[in-house]
């Protein structure tokens, strides 16, 4: 690892103003002012890219803001990394919350400072020094390809066409993604899996207007209570989710894999003091790492009808409405879920109120199981630069691009994170830690070195 280790430390200087370099053009992909820095933006990294000893890279045109693609082939016949990166970044504001200029990057107390400066850019550039440090000491030991987006931080609403549309170019065996973190800077860990959703909207309506609660309350159903009713039978008291069919598709975690996710640090009691609650409530015989992580869940987003103004106004209302979402794990299928909630809400609507569900979006959930040899390979790679095997982790979240890139193009993404939840990512006063940074670069070559031993 001395090659590596050594090309770092003769470079690094000229990497940090490199990355600077992406980091000042401010790419706010949700802002139309800055359609012009977007691709400014894309058109800088795909120069740093080819500098770096691509092939090729260019800005090729969607829908949206271009994605940047670039590629090394050095041999048809070699295994194939497929890297995912974004250039677009949040919004900065509220801005009068940064210590610094939000898009002029400074060094200090040995991080770097500035929006983008984990998310994505700093993270996605690891990926382009990494691959120049292969290239310039002759160890990059298969074909590489790169496929940097402009419109992540608002949805990826282009980009699932764009893969389908270039399938053939983006022939892979494994896509290679940094756009999440660690446990902390000694517990390395490798995001495994991620949850899907799926969104409904409902309506029910009893009487034709809303009625007086004295003249009519106590002969005619109400709405409100009528929805409440039918929500609570949506869980049974294990908190099992009651909708037919929910759970038969769910994937059963392994005995040794729930063992290796229960060795993430966490601790009960500083998760019930930060959100202020007395104990805690989710599914029978899973602990709280696996109800967020590797369980489905079901939750009221929203419930409204009748009088919400202030003070008292009787009456008996029309309509009543929630917003419920669930979250799905792997291999559920959203569109599957979506149908099995609408006939079972539907089927709970007695006979005096009228039920209207509508299915708002969904997506599906990702696993990236830890016998996969590329995980394998991950693993190996952390392992050899942190000195500590990594605990795989179920984010509980969702990245839909990711499912869909699976879907698409069907290959699997290797969630390589190296960021802190101290990073502020989407928050005043992003930083990324110059540590991380730099044992990125390290990891990500024995990732390769390994992905092509395997
Ligand atoms: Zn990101």
């Amino acid at each position: 690892m001395d090659y590596i280790k050594n090309y770092i430390e003769e470079n690094k200087e000229r990497f940090l103003e490199e990355l600077f370099e992406l980091i000042r053009i401010p790419s706010i992909s949700s802002l139309s002012e800055h359609k012009q820095d977007m691709i400014k933006c894309a058109e800088k990294w795909a120069e740093l890219i080819l500098k770096s000893g691509a092939d090729k890279a260019e800005v090729m045109p969607t829908d949206g803001n271009p994605v940047v693609y670039a590629e090394k082939i050095i041999d048809q016949s070699l295994p194939t990394v497929l890297v995912y990166a974004h250039y677009d970044v949040m919004p900065t504001d509220p801005d009068n919350l940064w210590n610094t200029k939000p898009f002029e990057p400074v060094i200090k107390d040995g991080k770097i400072w500035a929006r983008g400066a984990d998310d994505d850019k700093g993270q996605g550039f690891m990926h382009t020094k990494a691959f120049e440090l292969m290239v310039k000491t002759n160890t990059l030991p298969c074909n590489v390809k790169f496929m940097i987006e402009g419109e992540e931080e608002i949805g990826s609403p282009n980009l699932g066409k764009w893969c389908d549309e270039n399938r053939e170019m983006l022939k892979a065996d494994i896509i290679l993604v940094s756009d999440t973190g660690i446990i902390s800077p000694d517990i390395p860990s490798i995001t495994t899996g991620l949850r899907g959703l799926c969104y409904w909207q409902i309506e029910v309506t009893g009487p034709n207007r809303d009625l007086h609660s004295g003249l009519f309350g106590g002969a005619v159903a109400n709405p409100i209570n009528v929805l409440c009713d039918m929500i609570a039978k949506l869980q049974d008291e294990d908190g099992k989710i009651t909708v037919p069919g929910f759970y038969d598709d769910v994937l059963e975690v392994s005995p040794e894999e729930r063992e290796l996710l229960a060795k993430a640090p966490f601790s009960e009691e500083a998760y019930k003091k930060a959100i202020d609650v007395k104990s805690l409530k989710g599914e029978k015989g899973f602990s709280t790492m696996e109800r967020t992580g590797i369980r489905p869940c079901l939750d009221v987003c929203g419930i409204y009808g009748g009088y919400t103004g202030e003070g008292a106004k009787t009456v008996l209302p029309s309509t009543a409405h929630a917003k419920i979402s669930t979250r799905l794990v792997p291999h559920q299928n959203y569109k599957v879920i979506a149908e099995l909630f609408k006939n079972y809400f539907e089927s709970l609507a007695p006979d005096y109120v009228k039920v209207d569900v509508k299915h708002l979006h969904g997506g599906q959930g990702y696993v990236c199981p830890i016998d996969l040899p590329a995980y394998k390979a991950a693993e190996k790679a952390y392992q050899d630069v942190f000195n500590k095997r990594p605990v795989p982790v179920r984010s509980g979240g969702s990245i839909p691009i990711i499912s869909a890139f699976e879907e698409i193009l069907g290959y699997k993404s290797i969630l390589m994170g190296f960021g802190l939840e101290s990073d502020a990512i989407h928050s005043p006063n992003e930083n990324y830690p110059l540590e991380n940074f730099f044992k990125g670069i390290q990891t990500i070559p024995m990732f390769y070195k390994y992905f092509v031993e395997k």
